[in-house]
């Protein structure tokens, strides 16, 4: 079943089930739009709406969520989930249920920013190793003349940490809030925390901010329209074996149980 989701008064999107994980059915510039209006309306409200939440998923964070009912949880209560990678872009397709796009995180990021520049909105870059969210701060900023960067620290995820890094955020007067302590530690930290996250929308990240600042290399724009960009990352970053161990796991389950999946 395809459920319906409120985007803006003018607007509805729609979402995918795969294997009980949502996928929103989202081209990136309806993300812009949902972004914007929720930052507006937070503004608007002089910061008294509650921060929302934005995924960007790929199949590891499916499998993930089958065995962590918390990480699950994040990903269908959140404002928007965008298919990121593109294996769930085969699988919605696979479902019947195709995804306009695939609607990238570093790529949205990058748009968010030139967004956020023309209109005055604020952005908060947490995460990474340090030094690296400053110097993704420069490069967005670069990218997007007139950018406000409200803060940029590297933090840890640890919960010792969260007050403080609260504290620092709310100090900031931020808008947006981009977390890169990588999948899911990043989306779990802010789903523990929305209640209190003083932003009108906080973004897992991932590697974005090493791929800002050439810590990682992206893979040629070619390798990225072939759907291959996944291999690149591999051949980079070789560890990544054992975590993309979950790519033909993914392939297989949708292929068995996909169809039959419940939506939620
Ligand atoms: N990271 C961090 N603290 C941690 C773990 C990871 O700041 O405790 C950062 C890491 O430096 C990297 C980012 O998280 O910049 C994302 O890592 P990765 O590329 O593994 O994430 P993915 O894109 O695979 O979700």
């Amino acid at each position: 079943m395809v459920k319906v989701l409120n985007a803006s008064p003018t607007e509805q999107l729609s979402s995918v089930y795969v294997l009980g994980v949502r996928v929103d059915r989202v081209t990136q510039q309806q993300v812009l739009d949902r972004l914007d209006s929720l930052i507006a309306g937070y503004r608007a409200s002089q910061q008294q709406t509650s921060c929302q939440q934005l995924i960007t998923i790929n199949p590891e964070f499916v499998m993930a969520a089958q065995r962590d009912p918390f990480f699950r949880q994040c990903i269908n209560e959140a404002a928007l989930v965008m298919p990121d990678g593109i294996g769930v872009v085969w699988a919605a397709r696979y479902l019947g249920k195709p995804t306009p796009e695939r609607v990238t995180g570093v790529d949205t990021l990058v748009d968010l920013a030139k967004r956020c520049a023309i209109k005055g909105y604020r952005l908060y870059l947490l995460g990474a190793a340090p030094g690296v969210a400053e110097a993704a701060g420069e490069r967005l900023q670069a990218l997007a003349p007139g950018l406000l960067i409200a803060g940029a620290y590297a933090g840890s995820p640890a919960p010792a940490e969260e007050d403080e890094i609260i504290e620092r955020v709310r100090e900031a007067q931020a808008d947006v809030l981009c977390v890169a302590y990588g999948a899911p530690a990043q989306d779990r930290w802010i789903k523990r925390n929305l209640a209190r996250l003083p932003v009108a929308v906080a973004m897992g990240v991932g590697g974005s901010f090493d791929f800002l600042t050439g810590r990682q290399q992206r893979a040629p724009r070619m390798m990225q329209k072939l759907g291959l960009e996944w291999l690149y990352r591999l051949y980079r970053e070789p560890w990544r074996w054992r975590r993309m161990l979950a790519l033909p796991k993914f392939a297989i389950q949708v292929v068995l149980k996909g169809r039959k999946a419940d939506d939620a």
